[in-house]
């Protein structure tokens, strides 16, 4: 037995400038959506760098913005959207909210990223989006996204709820050509709000939408256009919306982890070359890095799989680093393999041989910025001991 504590798969990073900021949003006596849950809106443009045309808007998960950007793009009843079979339920479940249905394809097994021939292949007449996932960090080749959404009048909406800050071709996530991009500020993600979201778009319908579904269709800003002065309790609804509004208790969290995700990003990068370089000699298939030079990886997730030669399963590498007190997890239960997405779309492994494989033999190994160089050097002694 492991004498030293349990080393947690993953730990937020929450400073005493996030307390000190959640503490004066209690005492302001504004504790829901305010001036902070807007500033935050307005600093993660900025962060972003983005020019006007870039709008945030700030919810209380990446589900609530993956839905309210579907929602807005009008998916609906009838229609498809084409998303990777390895991903988080959350990417594929928002789908289903609007009646719509989800085409899962397989992914690149040298990136572990949704497989553009294979979102080729599953393309109707009904297809009316394709939703990438930067898995773990690395982004996606969205030149091949963005030519297959050009061939064929498609959508695409971007999970980037793994992807803060990734670079592709030198550009965030974020900035590219998509029609929404949504990222997460759940707890285990690269920044937190504890839960939260943001929603980014270059849209204005699709943002005028996105807000007014926000916060249960209310609108006021149609009526300013036509009143000169909108008494302050007046309101509309056009809409039966929803309750994503992202509170000024978890944006205050937010507008100090973001001012610290660069240097969040820099030690998640330290620990990764460190892994890289630690673990390069063993049986083991190490995470891809970007293709294009100088691309940033935002290293959400280690993921590394055993080799086709490994002497051991990697369930019991799983156990073995859990008695040696390390938290590991695996990402993901590919979704063909959940009796909902199975049994819905009647999905076989065979379908998706790549994702399958993968998920047999991959692990999570717990990369955090709270994590000491000697907690790195822990996990790789256990990982070593586990594969011997
Ligand atoms: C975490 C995650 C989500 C959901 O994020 P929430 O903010 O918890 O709603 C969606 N997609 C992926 C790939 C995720 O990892």
């Amino acid at each position: 037995m492991s004498q030293t504590p349990f080393l947690p798969f993953a730990l937020p990073e929450i400073g005493e400038e996030e307390i000190a900021e959640v503490v004066d949003t209690l005492r302001s006596g504004w504790v829901t959506t305010g001036p902070k849950a807007r500033r935050f809106e307005q600093e993660f443009v900025a962060f972003l760098g983005g020019d006007d045309s870039l709008q945030a808007i700030a919810v209380n998960s990446a589900t609530a913005g993956l839905h309210l950007a579907l929602e807005a793009l009008g998916i609906g009843p009838g229609d498809e959207v084409i998303t990777t079979t390895h991903t988080f339920t959350a990417t594929a479940e928002v789908v289903r909210y609007l009646g719509a249905d989800v085409k899962l394809v397989d992914i690149d097994p040298a990136t572990l990223n949704i497989d553009p021939a294979a979102i080729e292949a599953a393309i109707t007449p009904r297809t009316k989006a394709i939703m990438p996932v930067h898995y773990a960090g690395l982004a996606v080749d969205m030149d091949a996204i963005f030519a297959i959404a050009d061939r064929h009048g498609l959508k695409v909406v971007e999970d980037a709820a793994h992807a803060l800050p990734t670079t592709y071709k030198q550009q965030l996530v974020g900035l590219l050509r998509s029609d929404a991009v949504v990222f997460s500020f759940y707890a285990n993600k690269t920044m937190t709000t504890g839960e939260g979201g943001m929603l980014v778009t270059r849209d204005a319908q699709l943002a005028a939408r996105a807000k007014v579904m926000r916060l249960h269709g209310i609108n006021r800003d149609a009526f300013d256009r036509f009143t000169a002065k909108v008494p302050s309790w007046y309101y509309e609804i056009v809409a039966p919306g929803f309750k994503y509004n992202l509170t000024d208790i978890a944006a205050a969290l937010g507008l100090h982890q973001l001012k610290r995700l660069k240097g969040f990003q820099a030690r998640r990068e330290q620990i990764a070359a460190r892994y890289d370089e630690a673990l390069s000699d063993l049986p083991l298939i190490l995470p891809p890095r970007p293709d294009h030079e100088g691309d940033v990886h935002s290293w959400h997730l280690y993921v590394v799989r055993l080799s086709d030669d490994t002497p051991v399963t990697r369930d019991a590498v799983i156990d073995s680093l859990f008695a040696d007190g390390i938290g590991v997890s695996v990402h993901y239960i590919p979704l063909h393999l959940h009796p909902y997405w199975k049994e819905r779309y009647d999905l076989k492994p065979e379908q998706f041989p790549h994702s399958q494989k993968a998920y047999e033999r991959m692990l999570t190994l717990p990369l955090y910025t709270r994590m000491t160089d000697d907690d790195v050097e822990r996990v790789i002694t256990a990982v070593r001991k586990a594969l011997a």
